[in-house]
């Protein structure tokens, strides 16, 4: 696997590449339902800040329109971060952490890093359909699986 995504908003007004992220969490809570008008949302985990994205057309990290989220189900209030031209989501931070979520769905190659091996996680799966319900080994309501996971929120420079 390639060391950087490249990605996208739907008008490509931000363009960036990814680090390498720790996993993929489809997630079917109602902010990211409501968020993205979707059955679920696919976040990958990555640094918050410099180490996060990197952004290489003209407008950067700091042109992205923000809503914070005060409703989240952690009860941490969470920057949504969109394009505000198209809307697309790019980005939610979590107040005071040093991760971030990118929108795993941006990058040009999201569909075949999740056909050879799916989500590594699937989390408020309550929420899901019957007809879109994860394999125990994903379900982290089942299981306890914890996203992300404690050993890997701390990241290295
Ligand atoms: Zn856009």
């Amino acid at each position: 696997m390639s060391s950087s995504f490249k990605g996208r908003c739907n008008c490509g007004k931000f363009a960036f590449t990814a680090p390498q992220h720790k996993g993929v969490a489809a997630c079917f809570c109602k902010c990211c339902v409501r968020g993205g008008g979707s059955l679920c949302s696919l976040n990958a985990v990555i640094p918050a800040g410099k180490d996060g994205l990197t952004f290489t057309g003209d407008a950067k990290e700091g042109d992205l329109n923000v809503y914070l989220d005060k409703e989240t189900s952690s009860g941490k209030p969470m920057q949504r971060k969109f394009c505000g031209s198209c809307g697309s989501p790019l980005l939610s931070v979590p107040e005071d952490s040093e991760i971030a979520y990118f929108k795993y769905s941006l990058l040009e190659d999201s569909d075949a890093y999740l056909a050879s091996k799916g989500p590594d996680m699937v989390i408020f799966t309550k929420r899901a359909p019957e007809w879109a319900k994860p394999g125990d080994a994903q379900d982290a309501t089942k299981n306890g699986l914890q996203w992300p996971k404690k050993d890997e929120t701390q990241f290295s420079a």
